[in-house]
């Protein structure tokens, strides 16, 4: 295959290699089952009290408030479910956002289902939380407040430490969705100041199908799994420990990492200017108050998956909406909630960057979006033409 061109690091990310060298332990001499009492055994567990110190450590938590599951999905099911269900009497209203990824807003709707109130609060035009809304919704009756750190299609950095304060002040708890965060920015739970946090490794550079929950110390939510007494009773299941040591290990290369950070963002920023001096486009969320890989930028009479398919063919991987929704026709619920008109939701592009990205691919992402929008607009009846100065949308 020829080289490609991976800008699609917020739907998955390619597994490390150290992350694999990481794990083969697992497989070669630590097979055993962790809480068997022989040598075999006792192997393995040593390496799950290492790896669940060290995720603990890297997000500002203590080994004992580490849980680990199967996915970001399962993290945040078990959150809100958990906190739903062993909500005291009278305390059944949920607080949730607009632009929640479908594992929080799926999880929602079933509660709803069940007889949960849920509240979703509204976002600016660049998908900041609106605080005061939240602030007047928040009462006595409240169970939960989940509200996500960064958004997963536009970047967006939320103001968790003010939404889990608000949460505390009417005895409700707060949940944040970390898993887009969790990796690209510093991530401290007693910082952020919540009782639960979930997490993804995929994300960051492991295989798919591990993540973690973080639940404060001394909270009781009803378990997951019911089962052998893995994960201190809470989530049966023999672990998956091949996956949680290479969590661990993912977890500490991206917090060596960080000061790489301030490249990826200049490269970002590259990209969107490139992108945005396109006539009729638009930057879709905060140009600052987003993560340093997230590109999201909409371009008027033409179709994102179109545009797709040709940076495909062009060996460029990007996406239109998020890749849970990107199958369906619908239009992005959280373009849409930042009041975005349809049109524009449906002609985004998102492309999210890791450290592997090097100046040289973005300046070919641009050139293939310039060239591939102009060609897209020549066929497209909706296209006014070249735009004069008087009619420039931005
Ligand atoms: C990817 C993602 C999830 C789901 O994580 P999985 O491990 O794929 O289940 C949840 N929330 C956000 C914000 C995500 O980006």
């Amino acid at each position: 295959m020829e080289k490609r061109i991976y800008a699609d690091n917020a739907a998955t990310t390619p597994v490390l290699p150290e992350v694999v060298e990481a794990m083969l332990p697992c497989f070669n001499t630590a097979w055993g089952n962790p809480s068997s009492m022989h040598a075999d055994g006792q192997a393995a567990a040593e390496l799950l009290t290492e790896a669940r110190a060290t995720v603990a450590r890297l997000i500002g938590a203590q080994a004992g408030e580490i849980y680990f599951t199967s996915c970001g999905s399962e993290s945040d099911n078990w959150a809100i479910k958990g906190a739903a269900h062993s909500a005291k009497q009278g305390r059944n209203k949920i607080i949730t956002s607009k632009i929640e990824h479908p594992a929080v807003l799926q999880t929602c709707k079933t509660l709803e289902k069940e007889g949960f109130e849920v509240v979703y609060i509204g976002v600016d035009s660049q998908g900041i939380l609106d605080l005061e809304e939240l602030r007047a919704a928040a009462d006595d009756k409240t169970a939960l407040v989940a509200i996500m750190l960064a958004n997963n299609e536009i970047g967006t950095i939320q103001p968790i430490k003010e939404a889990a304060e608000i949460a505390h002040s009417v005895g409700a708890l707060a949940f944040t969705d970390a898993v887009q965060a969790v990796g690209s920015i510093p991530v401290d739970v007693k910082e952020l100041g919540v009782d639960m946090l979930s997490l993804s490794g995929h994300k960051l550079g492991t295989p798919k199908g591990i993540g973690a929950l973080y639940i404060r110390k001394g909270l009781r939510i009803r378990n997951l799994i019911d089962g052998g007494g893995q994960e201190s009773g809470r989530r049966g299941g023999t672990e998956n420990l091949p996956y949680i040591v290479g969590l661990a290990k993912a977890m500490e290369i991206a917090v060596e990492r960080l000061p790489d950070t301030e490249r990826i963002r200049a490269l970002r920023n590259k990209l969107i200017d490139g992108l945005t001096a396109i006539p009729y486009s638009k930057l879709n969320g905060s140009r600052e108050t987003r993560l340093p890989g997230n590109v999201n930028v909409s371009f008027e009479f033409i179709e994102g998956e179109s545009m797709l398919l040709w940076l495909d063919i062009m060996g460029i991987s990007a996406s239109t909406g998020s890749a849970c929704s990107s199958k369906s026709l619908e239009p992005s619920h959280v373009l849409v909630a930042t009041g975005l008109p349809i049109e524009m939701a449906h002609g985004s592009l998102r492309f999210s960057l890791s450290h592997m990205n090097t100046e040289e691919e973005v300046d070919a992402i641009i050139a293939a979006v310039t060239e591939i929008v102009a060609k897209l607009r020549a066929m497209s009846p909706l296209y006014p033409g070249a735009p004069d100065n008087t009619v420039f949308v931005k």
